[in-house]
């Protein structure tokens, strides 16, 4: 069974080491998941540093989190990655990682704000922070905070309070290209608050975007 889905397991490990080479996913943080049909995903084991994940050791789970086959054990934060299948049928791929920047504002409790570069306005829109909890905690989706679930329901990424990041999207590919646009824009908004001052996107403008952004995009505006 380590056989199946050659094709994903690799294209999961070159996202992982991607993640990793970027600093996202220091030591064994992070994990990845790809959903496969309505019962199974795929998704990376717990205790492997993404630098030297291998293809075979990519674990099938079902729908509730439990080990449908591999050797190894399932990622303990699959809980996030569940949720995020249930609340969003369109979604394909989740990317759960520890980015510093973006981790930085999740752990100062300060939510980047959504009016100061327009690239990202028609990423993602704005990136919520969510409130707390334990990871590996959650056994049901009644378990999230709610405005992690209404994150994950009209956005495409969330910042974990005092935790890290989470990014979701169609494929893989936009997942992860999410968690870095993520990232990226947590570097801007922190170089926004340095330079000390801001100039917002108006609210129309803003508006044009987001438009623009759910023309080409899974997510409803
Ligand atoms: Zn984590």
């Amino acid at each position: 069974l380590s056989q199946v889905y050659p094709e994903l397991r690799r294209e999961v490990v070159a996202c992982a080491r991607r993640l990793d080479r970027l600093g996202y996913v220091p030591a064994t943080s992070g994990n990845i998941s790809v959903r496969l049909d309505a019962e199974k995903i795929l998704v990376t084991p717990t205790g492997v540093p993404k630098s030297v994940l291998r293809p075979e050791q990519l674990v099938l789970a079902d729908m509730r989190g439990r080990l449908v086959a591999g050797g190894m054990r399932v990622t303990s934060e699959i809980g996030l990655h569940l949720a995020v299948y249930r609340l969003r049928p369109d979604v394909r791929a989740v990317v759960h990682a520890h980015p510093p920047v973006a981790t930085g504002f999740a752990c100062a409790g300060v939510e980047p704000p959504g009016d100061i570069a327009s690239e990202v306005v028609v990423s993602l829109d704005t990136i919520p922070l969510t409130s707390f909890f334990l990871p590996g905690s959650l056994d049901s989706e009644t378990d999230l905070p709610p405005d992690l679930r209404e994150a994950i329901r009209t956005r495409d990424a969330s910042l974990l309070s005092n935790h890290g990041a989470a990014a979701w999207g169609k494929d893989l590919a936009e997942a992860a290209g999410n968690m870095e646009i993520l990232e990226h824009y947590a570097n801007i908004a922190l170089t926004v608050h340095l330079l000390g001052r801001k100039q917002p996107l108006p609210e129309s403008t803003r508006s044009v975007l987001k438009a623009l952004g759910a023309k080409y995009r899974s997510r409803k505006p």
